[in-house]
């Protein structure tokens, strides 16, 4: 880390869960996913379905996504995906009560798949893994192209409570430098739609950073977004990563382009306080009006997620895992179809594994509280560590403060970033992980 006259850099890494993917490796031992979750708490269980079609692969987009499907391709993934929603309800056993709070079908592009094909997949959590979709929050992302009446018609009306559309910018310009062409009045039409489904909740996701955006066509994004009054929105800031479109063209620019993207942060987050939404992290804001989500609004620190699909993870309390990962496109699609010839679901083949109380766990509570804007309760790491996080992070939080990261007006036993810390977010994030972890993402070979 260069923590220069200026500190450390702003734009590091997105974490939005630890340990990152390119730290997974194989499990020699291939361990049996009965076993693994024989111990767990299985009354709160989140699921999450991942579809990795896209009708396009945006330019900044390093995601585990293949452009379009070839003839065939959806029916055998999801014929995967049911074997696979087969083999997992059996692991998880009937020993005590399986229940899920809350779903995800995500990408990629879910809503790539046709009505029918939502409508199975749909089944498929139903009937196979026992969601009661119509009685949790079933959270759907899709793109202005693919949100057409009839698969929205079919997700609300199998009880989609929130749909998440990918605009990145109302500027058409803008799009076509993000390598992301579309038409403005495509957008609004799909919009237009998304709203008449009934669905509760709409996000919208934006992109900040983009070759060409100024204060003021940002601006005229987040205002086009606003008309529709989003329940959440989030607030990207744009990444050039290795092996996507835009990677390709340009390293990550400098100082100039942090400095440029940390202004337009500032600008949209205030843009978006003083209209009534709240902060809930770097990227997330929820107008403060519309109604409580549930499980939306829910950290999961410590109950189990299911994985289906060949990019989603899975975590119980000793085992995080997938299946391979990968950027480049002919690496997704060999993957893909690796996926879809699978027979045996029964064992967990990458990931990582942690200790309950150890370190990487202690480290992955620290780092997905106190990256929320709500901030963490310190009783509530002690009662699960027996420790406080300043007796094992005492060096990281007193560099956190001195940085001025962390508010330190915040009440006696909350510890909570300042909002210059929640705007370092993609610093900070890093600076948390192990020694052990940085080598393994260090060692792992982009592909
Ligand atoms: S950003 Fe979304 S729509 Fe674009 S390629 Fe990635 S997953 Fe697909």
């Amino acid at each position: 880390m260069s923590a220069g006259q200026d500190g450390p850099r702003p734009y590091r890494n997105y974490v939005y869960a630890y340990p990152h993917k390119t730290a997974y490796r194989r499990f020699p031992d291939r361990p049996v996913l009965r076993e693994l979750w024989a111990w767990e708490r299985k009354d709160a269980l989140s699921l999450y379905a991942h579809l990795p079609f896209c009708e396009v692969r945006c330019g900044f987009c390093n995601l585990f996504t293949r452009v379009g499907a070839p003839e065939g391709l959806i029916g055998r993934y999801l014929d995967a995906l049911e074997r696979q929603a087969v083999a997992v309800r059996e692991a998880l056993g009937d020993a005590e009560p399986v229940r899920f709070a809350g779903a995800a079908f995500g990408g990629g592009t879910p809503t790539f798949l046709t009505a029918g094909e939502l409508e199975r997949l749909c089944d498929i959590t139903e009937k196979r893994m026992g969601v009661d979709l119509t009685a949790v929050p079933l959270s759907v992302e899709t793109s202005p192209a693919t949100a057409t009446g009839d698969r929205l018609a079919v997700l609300a009306d199998r009880g989609a409570t929130r749909l998440s559309i990918g605009v990145q910018t109302f500027v058409e310009e803008e799009a076509r430098a993000a390598v992301r062409p579309q038409r403005r009045a495509d957008v609004e039409a799909a919009l237009e739609r998304i709203r008449a489904a009934g669905v509760p909740v709409l996000n919208i996701d934006l992109i900040y950073g983009i070759d060409g955006q100024t204060a003021r066509s940002w601006r005229h994004s987040l205002d086009a977004a606003l008309a529709w009054e989003p329940e959440e929105l989030y607030l990207y800031p744009l990444y050039k990563r290795p092996l996507t479109p835009l990677g390709r063209r340009a390293a990550e620019g400098g100082a100039a382009w942090d400095a440029e993207r940390l202004g337009r942060y500032r600008e949209g987050r205030d843009h978006l306080l003083a209209r009534g939404y709240e902060q809930r992290s770097m990227r997330m804001f929820r107008r403060a009006a519309a109604p409580p989500q549930g499980a939306d609004d829910y950290a999961c620190q410590t109950d189990g997620m299911i994985g289906l699909g060949c990019g989603a993870r899975s975590y119980t309390t000793t085992h995080h895992y997938s299946f391979d990962y990968a950027v480049n496109m002919t690496e997704i699609r060999s993957i893909v179809d690796a996926y879809t010839r699978t027979a045996d679901f029964g064992r967990a083949e990458i990931g990582f594994r942690l200790e309950p109380s150890g370190d990487e766990a202690r480290r992955r509570h620290l780092l997905q509280s106190l990256l929320q804007a709500e901030g963490m309760e310190t009783a509530g790491y002690r009662e699960r560590f027996g420790a406080d996080p300043g007796e094992d992070f005492g060096a990281e939080l007193d560099r956190f403060a001195a940085l001025g990261w962390l508010d330190a007006g915040a009440p006696a036993g909350l510890l909570r970033l300042s909002p210059e810390g929640l705007a370092h977010s993609d610093a900070l994030g890093p600076e948390l992980f192990s020694p052990a972890v940085r080598e393994l993402m260090g060692g792992y070979e982009a592909k």
